[in-house]
């Protein structure tokens, strides 16, 4: 079976060696030293000042508008997981859907400010498969129309964009740590700010609010996580580089099979350097894409349609008008891409496709 992705091991002594000093500490959770260390290494990491680590990238997102205060309407992309849509719905928050930049899969700046209301406080875009939304575009708009930025960086972790984290721009930049992502901590996210009073709000808040044991500065919530998941970070940070040039070797094979085909690929900004976190293809139809993926399944190849619905489909949304994304979804699917994926996996899943793109 041949999945659309697998976690990434460390060895697990290596693992274990950091479990052997949790049990001699005896201290598990509420601000551990693996994860003040977690938290060092992953900003000396990503070159960035500002990390705080928590339990999942969607409560990362949550407090994201919570420390913002937004209100009103936020504007998103429907080109995402739902978590991106679901948290702004949870924060009792509007999302209005921008439609995305048919190169890049990620939010188009000239819809955002189409869309932009009295009602509009913030924009909250993701940076889908770890490729750069238009950084400079998006700040353009926000600051015209004082606008708040929140980046869903959940595939990020990595990237480089003219010279400098991908995680570095915007107001807050949200990450996922999840079993699935490029980088890991079972489950995890990160939050990334540059705004001292704004990672001071996002500090109390992850601990329930409180100031000391028994005075609190506002509300908050439990958004801690834990000395085991912080040394499956710690024991997978070390890894990290090689986990990218593995995923850039296979990348590349792939491209070497299917670039010359009826096949599309999103573009990557140049001044970029990619983290390969996914590989997604575009079909000419969605009848083709549907009938690859049946053939890859009937091999015990799984691919995933990822993203498909389109997030302005959901039940809890009011519909909008996002054509180049309601089409996209349809056709797009990632293929198989982790680090014990084979050559030859890899060249059975390209000549399955080619097979069927011929009949
Ligand atoms: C994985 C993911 C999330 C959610 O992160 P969790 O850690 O699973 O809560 C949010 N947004 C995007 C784009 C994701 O891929």
């Amino acid at each position: 079976m041949i999945p659309v992705t697998k976690p990434f091991l460390p060895p697990i002594e290596e693992y274990q060696k950091y479990v052997n000093d949790i049990w001699k500490r005896n201290w598990l959770t509420n601000n551990g030293p693996c994860v003040n260390e977690l938290e060092l290494a992953l900003k000396e990491k990503l070159k960035i000042d500002h990390l705080l680590f928590v339990n999942n990238g969607t409560i990362a997102l949550q407090l994201a508008i919570k420390a913002l205060k937004l209100k009103g309407e936020i504007i998103t992309t429907p080109f995402s997981y739902v978590a991106t849509s679901s948290a702004i719905v949870w924060e009792n928050c509007k999302p209005v859907y921008a439609d995305i930049d048919p190169k890049t899969m990620n939010i188009d700046p000239i819809s955002i400010e189409n869309k932009i209301t009295k009602n509009t406080t913030a924009i909250i875009a993701t940076h889908v498969y770890g490729i750069p939304c238009d950084v400079k575009a998006i700040e353009k708009i926000a600051k015209k129309y004082k606008l708040k930025v929140i980046y869903d960086a959940a595939h990020a972790f990595g990237t480089i964009y003219n010279g400098k984290s991908l995680l570095s721009y915007g107001d807050i930049s949200t990450l996922s740590t999840h079993a699935t992502k490029l980088f890991h901590t079972i489950e995890g996210g990160a939050i990334v700010t540059k705004q001292a009073k704004v990672l001071k709000t996002l500090a109390h808040m992850r601990n329930f609010g409180h100031n000391g044991s028994e005075k609190f500065y506002g509300i908050g919530i439990n958004g801690k996580n834990s000395e085991l998941h912080s040394a499956m970070g710690l024991a997978n940070l070390p890894y990290l580089d090689n986990i990218i040039l593995k995923r850039e070797k296979d990348s590349k094979r792939y491209d070497s099979w299917l670039l010359k085909k009826e096949l599309m690929r999103p573009e990557i900004p140049g001044d970029t350097i990619y983290n390969y976190s996914y590989y997604p293809i575009i079909f000419k139809n969605e009848a083709i894409c549907l009938k690859v993926k049946n053939e890859l399944e009937k091999h015990e190849i799984f691919p995933r349609r990822y993203f498909y619905p389109s997030l302005s489909t959901l039940p809890y949304v009011e519909k909008s008008e996002t054509p180049v994304c309601d089409n996209i979804c349809t056709r797009i699917l990632c293929l198989p891409l982790y680090y014990n994926l084979t050559a030859s996996e890899i060249d059975l899943i390209c000549r399955l496709i080619i097979r069927t793109l011929k009949y």
